[in-house]
């Protein structure tokens, strides 16, 4: 199964959870943004736990 996941930079606000719960694919760009580094991935692995606990619920994983 291959997931895409995504990152609404709007919503983003830069509190680096993301980056913290799941560094192998979140990045913190010069803009204080996070950046997903691997938007196609077979397992979701720590993705989800990075999805599930964005506080402003900026990223976004689906099946493709
Ligand atoms: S957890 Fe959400 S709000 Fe925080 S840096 Fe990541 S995408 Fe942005």
């Amino acid at each position: 199964m291959t997931w895409k996941i995504t990152i609404d930079k709007d919503k983003c606000i830069g509190c680096g959870l993301c980056v913290s719960v799941c560094s192998d694919n979140f990045a913190m760009n010069e803009d204080n943004k996070a950046e997903v580094l691997e938007a196609k991935v077979e397992e979701l692995g720590c993705a989800k736990d990075a999805e599930e606990n964005c506080p402003v619920n900026a990223i976004k994983t689906r099946k493709i």
